[in-house]
């Protein structure tokens, strides 16, 4: 099965995507993740890019849906299928040739849906430390998970300061939904 791998390598190769489109869809990303800020949601924006073009985007929507899973890549997500439905397109086929770029490293639960869709590319901006499943809590997305889709690759760090800034601004709020705090012993 060596030569399947070697194929699946040079595949992901083909999508590492160019600076100039890093900082195009990224610029995208932050748009949508200041809206999430101004909506009260934990600022993450993110879009889906098949052929150059955007075939999902979505930010944070937990508070405004009341759904925990409501993450940005999750509203994308839901996008890209629903447009390969609609356009007959096979959902595996556009998959394997998109790229998410994304204000924030994927959480756990967000990477491992991305494997099993087989998404090739992740763009992010800043580490998520508190549920980051790309190396900061968990490395979902190259974890040897013969089960569970296949890995991919991280471009990390564009404009990662900002990312955090946004971060820090959200959870210094007052947040009316959030639970009391416990205290931690860390
Ligand atoms: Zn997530």
């Amino acid at each position: 099965m060596e030569t399947q791998g070697e194929i699946k390598a040079t595949s992901a190769e083909t999508f590492y995507p160019r600076d100039e489109d890093i900082e195009k869809w990224m610029a995208n990303a932050f748009d949508m993740a200041k809206d999430a800020l101004e909506n009260g949601e934990v600022p993450v924006g993110c879009l889906m890019v098949y052929n150059d073009e955007v075939v999902g985007r979505g930010r944070n929507e937990v508070n405004e849906t009341k759904n925990a899973t409501r993450h940005a890549e999750m509203v994308a997500l839901d996008q890209l299928l629903d447009r390969c439905r609609h356009s007959n397109l096979d959902v595996r086929s556009v998959c394997e040739r998109t790229a998410l770029y994304v204000t924030v490293e994927p959480c756990i639960m967000c990477a491992a849906a991305l494997r099993l869709l087989n998404i090739p590319v992740v763009v992010y901006g800043c580490r998520n430390e508190r549920f980051g499943g790309c190396g900061s809590v968990l490395d979902v997305s190259s974890a040897d998970l013969p089960q569970t889709g296949n890995t991919f690759k991280c471009v990390s760090g564009h404009r990662a300061q900002e990312a955090v800034e946004m971060l820090k601004t959200f959870y210094k709020q007052e947040n009316p939904n959030a639970p009391k705090p416990k205290t931690r012993k860390d």
